[in-house]
């Protein structure tokens, strides 16, 4: 039997091909001890009809190896198919998605000199749930969600991965002043974390000012934490702004099961021309070994490419006169990596990685199960016979038991009772009826309440239960109510 650790490996469209085979090449000249077995994924698998862009016994190949190092794909754009990223990451459960950012100044031409910054994104929750929903003929829902278990792996995984890499700081961005229950229980749970790490220092930040703190000082981060909109947008600003796209790598990590990438796309623009970068897969390929046990080839891939970055020899994304030395293509960039294993930079930091180490394992905690009351309903109308006071004086009419009208929203802001004129109004309402005195209730006053609207002429597009746990309430209020 082969000592070689069995890895499923996908060429991609565009670039892919190309950019693959110089990752491939390079890791086999530094001695990686890897056997690959290939599978189709991509445009050819969605042109076979396989809309999630993937043929089914490929999941086999990736359930015996574990391991995918997976090079970009074309999405076709509408047509139902659904990004094959999305649902790899997914269907195999990979949260946390590790995007290493730093600037090699001065070899590489970036603004920001001084730039080390690893951006640790969720990877499976929030808008990413993909559940979209046309409500109304004017109005569409994308839903966020954001679970407990899911915020504190990542946390978690931000704060083992700082103590794993040497690192002394995780921030987090948040925009938890809007969404006060979202991106508030991942606040809440980052802060909870925190402490169990007193040598790693802590901090928040909105994400608006993060954000723009990240693209004008990156020098003051270190790890950075986030939901999975805003780590993948800022991701791709934290890479750019250290040169390039091309130049960054990401591993995307769950329990038993990693993927590993660019974090660019499949540069159609660009394929079969031996002009790609390769080094953004490449860096993805680095976290792989180190990954699967193998970080002296990791650390010799590493210290070679710095070296062929000092050294001045770049492809077209990064070549700049004056700064490079020479334009080489995909293929002659790997020659010149493969010519320098062995060799260290002389003046960027050489990299070294921990031998023998395990992947990161989280275990997230056991929680208590809150008590749990319904007090009342959110029961969405598509209704457009006329304004919010109209229907107001409807609707104030339906009660069922204890249970009634306590407000109407429109687009979240309070319009019944007492809207402003001023106030823009869809056809899509969000209509709140609350037992007296948030008595608990039972499910079926909601269906009767429901059937009552109904039979009332109204257009029932939706409800959303509302409760309480352990005696607080879990919904948010109108903006402008109370
Ligand atoms: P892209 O990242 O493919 O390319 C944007 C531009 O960046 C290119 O035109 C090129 O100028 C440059 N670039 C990117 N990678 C480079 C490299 N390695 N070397 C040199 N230059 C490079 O983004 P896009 O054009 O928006 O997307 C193209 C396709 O890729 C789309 O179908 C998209 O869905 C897909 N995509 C795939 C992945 C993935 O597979 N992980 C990620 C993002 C986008």
């Amino acid at each position: 039997m082969s000592d070689k650790r069995l890895i499923t490996v996908a060429h991609g469209d565009g670039i892919g091909p190309e950019i693959m085979d110089a990752t491939l090449r390079i890791m086999e000249a530094a001695g990686a001890q890897i056997e690959t077995e290939t599978i189709t994924i991509g445009e050819k698998a969605y042109l076979n009809g396989y809309k999630a862009g993937i043929a089914p016994e490929a999941w086999d190949a990736l359930r015996r190896s574990k391991v995918f190092l997976k090079a970009p794909i074309t999405t076709p754009q509408g047509g139902g198919f659904k990004s094959l990223n999305v649902t790899t990451r997914k269907t195999l459960g990979l949260y946390a998605n590790i995007r290493p950012c730093a600037s090699l100044h001065p070899f590489i031409d970036t603004k920001h000199p001084v730039m080390d910054v690893v951006i640790v994104r969720e990877n499976e929750e929030d808008l990413y749930a993909g559940i979209e929903h046309r409500q109304t003929d004017d109005v569409f829902q994308c839903l966020k969600l954001i679970s407990i278990p899911g915020s504190e792996k990542i946390v978690r995984y931000a704060f083992e991965y700082a103590v794993k890499y040497g690192r002394k700081k995780v921030t987090c961005f948040t925009k938890d002043n809007i969404m006060k229950l979202t991106d508030g229980i991942f606040h809440e749970i980052f802060d909870e974390v925190a402490k169990e790490y007193p040598q790693i220092e802590s901090e928040h930040w909105i994400v608006d000012i993060g954000a723009a703190k990240l693209a004008d000082t990156p020098e003051n981060f270190d790890v950075i934490v986030m939901p999975n909109l805003y780590g993948d947008v800022l991701s791709d600003v934290a890479a750019q702004i250290t040169g390039s796209v091309g130049l960054a790598g990401s591993a995307n990590i769950g329990d038993g099961f990693a993927m590993f990438e660019a974090i660019h796309g499949s540069a159609p623009r660009r394929a079969g021309q031996n002009l790609a970068n390769p080094s953004g897969l490449l860096m993805g390929a680095i976290q792989m070994l180190v990954y699967i046990d193998q970080a002296d080839v990791a650390e010799k891939v590493h210290n070679a490419w710095l070296k062929t970055m000092e050294d001045g020899v770049h492809t077209y994304d990064i070549f700049r006169d004056g700064v490079s030395k020479e334009k080489v293509g995909t293929k002659e960039f790997a020659d010149a990596v493969i010519a320098r294993i062995g060799q260290e930079p002389q003046t960027l930091a050489k990299v070294s990685y921990e031998k023998g180490s395990k992947p990161i394992e989280i275990k997230i905690k056991e929680r208590p199960e809150p008590k749990k009351e319904l007090i009342g309903v959110d029961i969405f109308l598509d209704w457009r016979v006329g304004g919010p006071d109209e229907l107001g004086d409807q609707l104030v009419q339906i009660t069922e038991g204890t249970l009634s009208l306590d407000m109407i929203t429109n687009r979240g802001v309070k319009v019944y009772p007492n809207g402003f004129p001023e106030t823009f109004c869809t056809n899509h309402w969000r209509c709140r009826w609350l037992s007296a005195d948030e008595q608990p209730l039972d499910y079926s006053a909601i269906l009767a309440l429901q059937t009552k609207v109904s039979q009332a002429g109204f257009d029932v597009i939706k409800t959303e239960n509302l409760i309480k746990f352990d005696g607080e309430r879990q919904f948010s209020a109108g903006q402008g109510q109370g």
